[in-house]
């Protein structure tokens, strides 16, 4: 069966082999009763050769269960408007170069890509902070194959990374003394940091503030994970198994002194102590701390105490302080925290009536709360 609908969008999806394909993202079209909404593009020097443009009305072919693919673009029907297909310059996963030297392109990393993508991650800013350990030095541990998971950059010792390119005894001790400090990030960054599916920054410091600590979290069921605001059935369980998977990684990170706590949570009543589900709820809901019941939005650039803060830092402490955080404005919004440059949520803050604060004042509200 063939139809004719048109090209929205093209994206770069990495394979396990670190193969670069291109899938074709389409209107809405119903072939053989089926809703296809993506498509094969097989790589790049095919849409080279086929001249496909984004726009473009095309007509794409459905054969029983296989994935539908793009045929042709239908010349006649074109506007003018369509605009070329950007190819990626580095692997939309990790990073690196890409090779290509042959019609299906490739991340230099070939296997190793996922690897290095999920290590960046992990050591980035919202994540466990380890300056000094960017992708390209991530690249050469893996390479070197001295790391093959988080776990390992735990066991990294002097004179492994002595022996690397670049490597001198100055940036070696620095490294060595921010992978120490990695180890005392609280929970919510060490949870956000293994990359779950689900569990981003905000939802990371929901699951570490409601559970406390990573035992309580690993004994959760989907039921219980489900009390965590914002987790419904169909997160739960896979949440549940992404962690069941990653069990002997957790357990060497916590054997090589790695932070299982959050800091100022309390974990929720054990199930078995008789308790409704009313009163689990209501344990989450920490009474304590100045925001208590609060929720806040923390917009502009923020100044005197605050001033070293990133915004993923500002929400911990709204969140350690007992509110919850927001990005956006609305109704439900109790504090604006403006800073220089606020522009459109201030706006909208005072349009709505609601409290707003400088850096400042939020500083001296929080101040048990600071670092
Ligand atoms: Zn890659």
């Amino acid at each position: 069966m063939e139809k004719i609908t048109r090209l929205v969008g093209v994206e770069w999806n990495v394979g396990r082999t670190g193969i670069i394909a291109p899938r074709g993202v389409l209107e809405p079209v119903q072939i053989d009763g089926a809703t296809i909404t993506y498509a094969t593009l097989h790589n790049p020097a095919d849409i080279t050769r086929r001249d496909l443009r984004l726009g473009d009305h095309v007509m794409v072919h459905r054969a029983g269960d296989v994935i539908p693919r793009i045929e042709a673009p239908v010349a006649h029907l074109r506007t003018g408007d369509e605009q070329p297909i950007v190819f990626p310059e580095v692997c939309p996963r990790c990073g690196s170069a890409i090779d290509t030297g042959q019609e299906r392109w490739r991340c230099e990393q070939g296997r190793n890509c996922h690897l290095v993508a999920s290590l960046s991650y992990a050591a980035g800013r919202d994540q466990l902070d380890i300056e000094g350990l960017g992708a390209t030095r991530v690249v050469q541990l893996v390479e070197a194959g001295l790391v093959t998971d988080l776990a390992d950059l735990f066991a990294l010792t002097r004179e492994q990374l002595l022996e690397l390119e670049r490597m001198g005894a100055t940036s070696t001790d620095n490294l060595l003394a921010a992978i120490d400090t990695a180890r005392t990030r609280p929970l919510s960054r060490v949870l956000c940091a293994l990359g779950v599916r689900g569990t981003g920054r905000s939802m990371s410091r929901r699951i570490a503030r409601h559970f406390a600590t990573m035992d309580h979290i690993r004994a959760a069921d989907a039921e219980a994970l489900q009390q965590v605001e914002g987790i419904g059935s169909e997160k739960a369980p896979s949440i549940v198994a992404e962690l069941a998977e990653l069990s002997e990684l957790i357990d060497r990170l916590a054997a090589a002194g790695v932070n299982m706590t959050e800091p100022g949570a309390t974990p929720p009543p054990a199930a078995d102590a008789g308790d409704t589900a009313g009163t689990t709820e209501a344990a989450d809901a920490p009474d304590a701390g100045p925001l208590a019941g609060m929720t806040v939005v923390v917009t502009g650039a923020m100044t005197g105490p605050l001033a070293s803060l990133s915004r993923n830092q500002m929400n911990e402490l709204v969140e350690r302080a007992g509110g919850r955080s927001s990005s956006s404005v609305s109704r439900k919004t109790t504090l604006v925290v403006a800073g220089e440059g606020a522009g459109s949520k201030r706006a909208k803050a005072e349009e709505l009536g609601i409290r707003l604060a400088t850096p400042d004042e939020f500083a001296l509200l929080v101040a048990d709360h600071l670092d």
